[in-house]
């Protein structure tokens, strides 16, 4: 994708991504409130305390198709257990007591952060675009990740891995 089509469907995503954020509100719940044991050993009280999740249903896939991105359509119509717009994820109910799953949305909500909303939305699009979903950069680092996260008790500061990872 180059910059100059970036550009022309971002501001319409983003305003769908915002408008679906203040229509969650009522239902988002802080993280922080969840008690997962482990999620406190990875992220800080302040990450935990700032994400937000929202158990639902369909999840809420962005339009691309209709915003003229027909090649995105798979990924519009894929079967995900979760996905993180900003500092908020929406998870399936089946995924609602899965810690690991939650860990997966909170290195996206870190990639978000760190990247912003235009870079991190111009870079999944790219890794999406190249590589295919579970092999796109950013999946990929979450994927990681979740695994070392869920296979051993080895903590470390996931915030600093992405940093690292994306170069920052
Ligand atoms: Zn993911």
């Amino acid at each position: 994708m180059s910059p100059e089509e970036f550009a022309k469907f971002y501001p319409p995503l983003l305003d769908w991504i915002r408008a679906t954020l203040a229509a969650s509100t009522p239902v988002a719940q802080s993280v922080a409130t969840r008690a997962f044991a482990r999620l406190l050993l990875y992220f800080t009280e302040k990450t935990l305390a700032s994400t937000k999740v929202v158990i639902i249903d369909p999840l809420p896939m962005p339009p691309l198709s209709s915003m003229g991105l027909a090649r995105f359509a798979d990924f519009e119509r894929g079967n995900f257990d979760g996905i993180t717009y900003i500092d908020t994820f929406f998870l399936k109910p089946s995924q609602s007591n899965n810690e690991n799953t939650h860990f997966h949305e909170l290195v996206h909500v870190i990639q978000w952060r760190l990247l912003g909303p235009d870079r991190f939305l111009f870079s999944y699009a790219n890794g999406l675009e190249c590589f295919g979903y579970r092999q796109s950069p950013l999946e990929a680092m979450a994927y990681d990740a979740e695994t070392a996260f869920a296979s051993s008790t080895a903590i470390f500061n996931v915030e600093k891995l992405v940093a690292e990872k994306l170069g920052l």
